[in-house]
């Protein structure tokens, strides 16, 4: 038999566990599926958006592969954690693939950054996503004004959750205070500002349309701001996605060019849509964000931009920073800190240059923040070919008899499918009380409490 932990359950973990029992290549071979938390699929359950619906809905495929029988999900085991190093992990199984995500987020680097009312987008999706680690519940949303920060989809979908209406947001899973608060904010106009021009973008074009299509809301952009991008003239030489991006960007510019001041309701939203420029300071009032200081930038030839010297002031309550995220060491496995990922050769980690055996990643802490969850499919294949191929030696090495017992006997209590199960009941009853559909319980006790009614304590 090979027995093979993943180490995180979200798309790249579950792609890996399903391309590793999927070819049939290994006859007998167990692949536990472990999570920090108590619940499965990673960032499509506390990062996907709560009205993305449609992408939501993938969590119907990784469960599907979740309850494969050759596959078991252990939730609330945290590597790292009670002597669980990556070590002691080897002694329990054959082969370890770790698939851990990239969980920082990336900081400006300006002065003002930890004042009262600047967090990073990952603070506000934790919070609107119910992830129990969440701290924040208050973001100061009674300003009128908000600045998000980077041009990536992370960027857009704060913006978009931030001009959403509660009555759009109450029928999808989001905890119950999250749509409260959303649906008493104050925010009314919100800047996504990104330091170069929308050919540079790294926002997805369906995703960018989505703000054109929200209800009572209108976008702006600057024809002048357009006008500054190299690829504006000429955008034959652009990637698909950067064509149709600077399209969608330039039918919103003549728009309200040709409109002048639009007219707007006096509950509208507004999303302006600002670039070429880059933060420099976010500045205070009273310890709070009062407004972001930015550099007006150029084009510098390059693909990148220079500063120009000329500066402005964009007043806001509010500041997210969507500037990326970046892997995070995990004690006892190699890290490059410059890439923010583990060191790795068609996902074999190096230990040294080589190949440690038993030893693998996949997904972003294997390639970085990059791409959609689609993308780490051909990611996780990689790497499980890798990993059967070495499978014939991988399963001369001993190993404990029973990695459950073994987790236990560490100090784990790990939360078993019936576990999950149980927590889906329990949010599918609260949001019963609530008159919605399931609403996702947002702390680690509610969550540990609902697990262990669904299981056999043992
Ligand atoms: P991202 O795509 O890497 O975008 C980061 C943005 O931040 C870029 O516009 C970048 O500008 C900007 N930035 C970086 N450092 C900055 C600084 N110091 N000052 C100002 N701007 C700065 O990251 P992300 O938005 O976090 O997304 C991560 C991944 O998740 C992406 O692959 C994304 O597609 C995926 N995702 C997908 C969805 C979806 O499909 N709906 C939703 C969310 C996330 P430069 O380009 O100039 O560096």
């Amino acid at each position: 038999m090979l027995r093979v932990a993943v180490v995180g359950s979200g798309p790249s973990g579950v792609y890996t566990a399903q391309a590793l029992v999927g070819q049939n290549a290994v006859p007998d071979i167990r692949v536990d599926v472990l999570d920090r938390l108590p619940c499965p699929y990673g960032l499509v359950r506390y990062g996907v958006a709560p009205d993305h619906e449609k992408i939501k809905s993938l969590q119907g495929s990784l469960r599907a592969v979740l309850e494969d029988e050759r596959i078991a999900f252990l939730g609330d085991v945290e590597v790292g954690a009670r002597g669980l190093t990556p070590a002691r992990l080897l002694e329990l199984y054959h082969a370890v693939v770790y698939c851990v995500g990239a969980s920082r987020d990336r900081r400006l680097g300006v002065p003002g950054e930890e004042l009262r009312g600047s967090f990073s987008a990952t603070e506000f999706v934790s919070w609107y996503s119910a992830h129990p680690d969440a701290v924040h519940d208050d973001f100061g949303l009674d300003r009128p004004g908000a600045v998000v920060v980077g041009a990536g989809n992370v960027a857009v979908d704060v913006t978009r959750l931030l001009v959403r209406r509660a009555q759009e947001l109450e029928p999808t899973d989001i905890p119950q205070s999250a749509l409260v608060a959303l649906g008493a904010s104050g925010v009314r106009e919100v800047h996504m500002v990104a330091r170069r021009g929308p050919a540079q973008a790294k926002f997805t074009t369906k995703e960018l349309r989505e703000l054109g299509a929200l209800p009572d809301t209108r976008v702006l952009v600057d024809p002048a701001e357009l006008a500054l991008d190299p690829a504006y003239a000429d955008p034959s030489g652009l990637p698909a996605v950067s064509r149709r991006n600077l399209e969608v960007v330039r039918g919103w510019a003549e728009a309200a060019d040709a409109a002048g001041a639009v007219g707007a309701t006096p509950s509208a939203r507004t999303v302006r849509l600002r670039f070429f420029l880059r933060p420099v300071e976010i500045l205070g009032e009273d310890g709070r964000v009062a407004a972001v200081r930015f550099e007006h930038t150029a084009p510098d030839g390059a693909g990148g931009v220079r500063g120009t010297g000329r500066y402005e002031e964009i007043p806001a309550g509010l500041v997210l920073r969507a500037v990326g995220y970046q892997g995070a060491p995990l004690p006892g496995l190699p890290f490059d800190p410059a890439r923010g990922t583990v060191p790795h050769a068609a996902g074999r980690v190096l230990r040294d240059g080589t190949p440690s055996p038993g030893e693998y990643v996949a997904g972003w802490i294997k390639r970085g923040p990059t791409g959609v969850i689609g993308t780490n499919r051909p990611c996780a294949k990689e790497t499980a070919a890798s990993l059967l191929a070495d499978a014939p030696v991988l399963a001369r090495r001993t190993v404990a008899p029973d990695p459950v017992a073994a987790l236990r006997a560490l100090g784990h209590e790990p939360v078993l499918w019936t576990g999950w199960q149980a927590i889906e009941e329990a949010e599918a009853a609260l949001g019963g009380t609530l008159g919605r559909g399931p609403v996702k319980i947002p702390d680690w006790a509610g969550l540990r409490g609902a697990a262990r009614r669904g299981q056999p304590i043992g």
